[in-house]
């Protein structure tokens, strides 16, 4: 089973790259950020202040994750929440809810299984896949971009009432949250590949990263769709 791990700092199109490269060799796919959404909405949900106590309250099923690059869905409690976990309030409290150590073991456990359960190829986003979830992926990324073209990238994404401004403030609180926490921050190691994104399109990061998977020869399990 093939392993392609693609860490980086909000906004820099880790999710449609990693969706768009699933899709084309037939894998699954995996947003991590999703499961750190959905803990976070429970416990908005809940009122539940204290990180720590959110794990004791869930049970092995709380959360589910369906992981076709084509339809990803994440499940709380049974109901489908896509839309709800991207919601102002969730984004605000997410980087909070992530740094709590007793959220990361959890969500460690449920990453690893899912990648467990993949057929023949799984790729993975978010900011400690290649550091700590999963450090013997086949390839690790680290996809990045430059704060003003994540801003953008961000306010084509909402396409909300949020100033250029406010959105490039909301990305550099969760950086600075995301890379300082002191379980496993986000950060950037030898083994990675680079990718800047800040002058390039989407279709040419999927291209880039295709051209890895190829060149190392990840792909003989997975047919690669025309
Ligand atoms: O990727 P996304 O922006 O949806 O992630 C939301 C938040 O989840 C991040 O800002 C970060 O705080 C947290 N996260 C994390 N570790 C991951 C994935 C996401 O801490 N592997």
């Amino acid at each position: 089973m093939v392993v392609i791990a693609i860490d980086g700092p909000s906004g820099s199109g880790k999710s449609s790259a990693s969706r768009a490269v699933a899709a084309f060799f037939r894998w699954d796919y995996l947003d991590t950020g999703a499961l750190y959404r959905a803990l976070t909405l429970f416990a908005i949900n809940r009122d539940v202040r204290d990180p720590s106590h959110i794990p004791a309250l869930l049970s092995a099923n709380s959360i589910k994750w369906n992981g076709s690059p084509d339809e990803p869905q994440i499940l709380l409690e049974g109901r489908i929440v896509n839309a709800e976990i991207r919601s102002e309030a969730v984004t605000k409290r997410v980087s909070e809810v992530a740094a709590d150590p007793e959220v990361r073991k959890f969500l460690l456990a449920l990453q690893r299984a899912i990648i467990n359960q993949a057929r023949s190829g799984i790729v993975v986003e978010g900011r400690d896949i290649g550091t700590t979830v999963w450090p013997d992926a086949e390839l690790k990324i680290f996809l990045t971009a430059d704060l003003i073209a994540r801003a953008e990238r961000r306010n084509a994404e909402l396409s909300s009432n949020f100033t250029h401004k406010e959105i490039q403030d909301s990305l550099a609180a969760r950086d600075v949250i995301d890379s300082n926490r002191s379980t496993s921050p986000l950060r950037q190691i030898d083994e990675q590949i680079i990718i800047d994104a800040t002058h390039l399109s989407l279709e040419e990061v999927v291209t880039e990263i295709k051209r890895l998977i190829i060149e190392l020869e990840l792909s003989n399990d997975g047919e690669p769709r025309e």
